[in-house]
């Protein structure tokens, strides 16, 4: 149905040589060949803006990393068992960034790998195997870190140890305390595992609760959780792959919006800019439970190259001042965006910090009642217009707007404008 030549043949062939449970982006799939910035090409040579890709955070294709990686990639690239430089300076430059407690790094090729390893320290260090974690979020596609994921959907159990509990959601939760009423809701959890005689182990969050819809939260309202998790003798594990590496411009790290210290911090998407290398920063003390019976080897993981790559994205951030800049172009993205909430009936809520922007759409203002085919038909319709990105949340009706770091305030005009004519032919 109106597929070019082009994309059929692709598409007919991934269906018989891909596993199937691959899911394409959109009606017509995009067939991307190139990348650069917040700019993406496909085959046919249309342009189009990345409002969805944090991996290539600090824009795709990024001279900095590409010739750390390069340059590294014609020197040595092995594993961790020999001394290397790079593996340790970027270790210092990277724990500098969290607070003084974490003073230990290790790294993986995923965010997966990286959460479960975070789950079976959890384990050593409480002696305990329960998991607390968001009703719809996603942690990773290992078997640990899959039972802990419900975002997968009912065809995925959980494993008899994982708790939920729903998200901190400030549009459809009416509490007058959203901390109290969060903390309040993970005690019931560890509570409930007592009964079932399974011992609590760690909550295991994303700061901005990005499947979930895209949650931001009241700056600081996760520090009564957390004092629930260490008066029951658990740990808190900051899942920060998605709110890491300066995305939600008031931090370095997403949980630092809300001044908690976490006892492990496990990253990955955005850490290489592409390049597959993610990590698991913990307090020396909890990570020793689990590394004085366990030996740990990851065949990819923290290789030169891997480093040298983590080390260029970093260096970005901070010369081309990434954070500030996510900060402030966010701010006034939101802002735009909010002007499109006043317009249009079906938009419920615009929340986000920095370059992470969830927008809701809903039935109606007063019933909030979601609106998923509507979500679905603006994303398509979007993407008609070449602005690529993909909806979260338990009812799949938020628009997750998580463009690289790139972005430039000159892009809001094509975001928005796209939108906005998306909403005046869709909305009811
Ligand atoms: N945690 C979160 C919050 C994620 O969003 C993801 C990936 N979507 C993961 C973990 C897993 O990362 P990976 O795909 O690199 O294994």
């Amino acid at each position: 149905e109106g597929l070019s030549a082009d994309v059929r043949k692709l598409t007919d062939k991934r269906s018989k040589v891909l596993g199937e449970s691959y899911r394409l982006f959109y009606r017509k799939p995009v067939h991307l060949v190139r990348g650069k910035g917040q700019y993406l090409w496909d085959a046919a040579g249309e342009k189009y803006l990345d409002v969805y890709n944090n991996v290539a955070s600090v824009g795709h294709c990024h001279p900095a990393v590409i010739d750390a990686v390069c340059q590294q990639m014609n020197q040595l690239n092995t594993h961790t068992r020999y001394l290397h430089e790079t593996i340790l300076d970027y270790s210092e430059q990277l724990l500098a960034t969290a607070p003084a407690e974490i003073d230990r790094a290790m790294y993986m090729c995923t965010g997966s790998e990286a959460n479960d390893l975070a789950i079976r320290v959890a384990r050593a260090f409480s002696g305990g195997s329960g998991i607390i974690v968001t009703q719809e979020s996603y942690h990773g596609t290992s078997d640990l870190t899959s039972g802990v994921s419900p975002a997968l959907g009912s065809g995925q159990p959980l494993a008899a140890t994982t708790r939920l509990v729903p998200p901190p959601d400030r549009y459809r939760v009416d509490a007058p305390d959203l901390g109290a009423w969060f903390a309040e809701r993970i005690q019931q959890q560890i509570d409930d595992m007592a009964a079932h005689g399974i011992k609590f182990a760690g909550f295991l969050a994303d700061s901005i609760f990005s499947s979930d819809g895209v949650l931001p939260g009241p700056k600081g309202f996760l520090q009564q959780a957390i004092d629930v998790v260490h008066r029951n003798g658990g740990i808190f594990i900051a899942d920060e792959v998605q709110p890491g590496f300066a995305r939600t411009g008031e931090a370095f790290w997403g949980f630092a919006r809300h001044d908690v210290v976490p006892d492990i911090i496990t990253t990955g998407k955005p850490m290489g800019n592409g390049i597959p290398v993610s990590g698991l920063l913990a307090k020396s003390h909890v990570l020793a439970a689990f590394s004085d019976d366990i030996p740990y080897f990851n065949t990819f993981g923290g290789n030169p190259v891997a480093m040298a790559a983590a080390q260029a994205v970093l260096k970005v951030i901070k010369e081309e001042d990434l954070q500030a800049h996510s900060r402030v172009v966010g701010a006034k993205l939101l802002s735009e965006l909010t002007t499109l909430k006043e317009k249009y009936e079906c938009v419920g809520d615009v929340r986000g910090s920095g370059l992470f922007i969830g927008f809701e759409l809903v039935k109606d203002k007063a019933s909030r009642t979601p609106d998923k085919q509507l979500a679905l038909d603006v994303t398509e319709m979007l993407r008609e217009n070449r602005v690529l990105t993909s909806v979260a949340g338990p009812y799949g009706n938020v628009l997750k707007l998580r463009p690289p770091l790139a972005f430039q305030e000159s892009d809001i005009d094509w975001l928005v404008g796209a939108l906005d004519r998306s909403l005046a032919a869709l909305h009811r």
